[in-house]
């Protein structure tokens, strides 16, 4: 079995860093060459002393010297590649044969699409490059018949339970539809008239899973999910319609995938993200990932129902920008992303975060997608348009 050689772009996030610890459980099948962080220098460089990573990269290029330091500070002996530069050349390089991506939000986009471009083997954590950049993807996959295995543990899951060749359309290998669950975060049963005043603290206490804030916040209002209900139409060649959601509060039931004879596959497992990225690394083997065992006897019960777009509106845009098509899906997630940046800084309250979304997609120009070009100007457009909003509602709050 040769080894494989592994950039893990986000390292120092909650996916990267379980990345390292399933990585680090299997020496014989993992070699780490490059590992890359925003800003966060000190974790980086302690990662790359204790994973002895050749390369890394501080993306944020005014941290360099910091990070350089933080470096020889461990005596370390890792090569620095900065800016949004370093990011394309990791994903270049030749002893590279599999990228873990796992940036949060738009701005891992491009070394993301880079690197399936480049014909590697892509675990996709970060679901955002593939809602707002969908048909590029599609497209660079089937130009250079790159592999991207998703590591969400939704999408994991129904990448577990779908048959092979699936990539020809779902109806031909008799899939009637899929089920992405959502556990409905921390309020799913708060009290709906009181939703505006709780804190980011409180937004991130997710019940089940423990994930960057970003995501956490995305999981309150459910945006996550209609990020995935996106990301399910591209990676599995989905029309809308054959993506459900329910709500299951246990997140034990990952998804599942309904057959057109009345058949339905689950995957399951505990909230352990490890799973999943264990299963992306050694598709199409199965490593041991580090995570307790599933005991089903000793859970009280297992819960599903309806999503209520009343409580989660998020939901309902998300399924509405897939309907619009263009640039409606980059708008979403643009505006979805400053929204939740302006929660978690206190500037906005939580319920603001849908109504500003909405606002968002009807102010901003629509738009065709056809290049990376067209991507990024309609993801500047919308923040632009976002933010202004934000303005005028302080303004209009003072
Ligand atoms: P975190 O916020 O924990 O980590 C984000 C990582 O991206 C960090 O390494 C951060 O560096 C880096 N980063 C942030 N901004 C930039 C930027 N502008 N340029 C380059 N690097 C950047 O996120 P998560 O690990 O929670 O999530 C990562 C992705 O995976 C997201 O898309 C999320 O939706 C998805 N995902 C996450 C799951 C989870 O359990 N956490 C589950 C399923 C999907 P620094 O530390 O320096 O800020």
């Amino acid at each position: 079995m040769a080894v494989q050689g592994i950039a893990i772009l986000g390292s120092t996030g909650s996916v990267g860093v379980s990345t390292l610890d399933v990585a680090a459980r299997h020496p014989d099948r993992y070699k780490v060459i490059a590992l890359t962080a925003h800003r966060d220098t000190e974790r980086l460089a302690a990662q790359c002393l204790e994973h002895s990573a050749p390369y890394a990269v501080i993306a944020d290029a005014s941290r360099t010297k910091e990070f350089e330091r933080a470096l020889a500070a461990r005596k370390c002996a890792t090569r620095v590649l900065p800016g949004r530069d370093g990011l394309r050349e990791v994903v270049a390089m030749s002893e590279v044969d599999t990228v873990m991506a796992a940036i949060v939000g738009a701005a891992g986009l491009e070394p993301t699409l880079a690197a399936v471009q480049l014909g590697k083997r892509v675990l996709l954590a970060n679901k955002e490059s593939m809602v707002i950049a969908g048909p590029l993807f599609e497209r660079a996959v089937k130009r250079k018949q790159a592999k991207i295995i998703p590591v969400d543990s939704e999408h994991n899951a129904l990448f577990q339970a779908l048959p092979r060749g699936f990539e020809n359309g779902l109806d031909t290998v008799g899939v009637h539809h899929l089920v992405l669950t959502a556990s409905g975060g921390p309020f799913l049963n708060h009290d709906l008239d009181s939703l505006d005043t709780v804190s980011p603290e409180q937004a991130c206490a997710h019940p089940n899973w423990d994930m960057g804030r970003k995501i956490s916040v995305d999981s309150a209002t459910l945006m996550n999910k209609g990020l995935e209900v996106i990301e399910a139409r591209w990676l599995f060649n989905a029309s809308p319609d054959q993506i459900r959601v329910v709500i299951h509060p246990q997140s034990i039931v990952h998804s599942m995938v309904a057959y057109r004879d009345g058949s339905v596959l689950a995957q399951m497992g505990v909230p352990d993200m490890r799973t999943p990225i264990a299963h992306a690394l050694a598709w199409p083997d199965r490593i041991e990932a580090g995570v307790i065992r599933l005991d089903l006897t000793v859970m009280d019960h297992l819960e599903f129902r309806q999503p209520d777009l009343d409580r989660f509106p998020c939901l309902a845009l998300a399924y509405q920008a897939l309907d619009a098509g263009g640039n409606s899906a980059i708008v979403l997630n643009a505006a979805n992303e400053v929204a939740v940046e302006a929660f978690l800084q206190g500037e906005i309250g939580f319920m603001r975060i849908p109504a500003l979304v909405q606002e968002t997609l009807e102010h901003t120009p629509g738009g065709e997608v056809g290049s990376l070009g067209d991507v990024l100007a309609s993801d500047r457009a919308a923040r632009q348009v976002a933010q202004e909003r934000i303005g005028k509602q302080a303004v209009v709050n003072v």
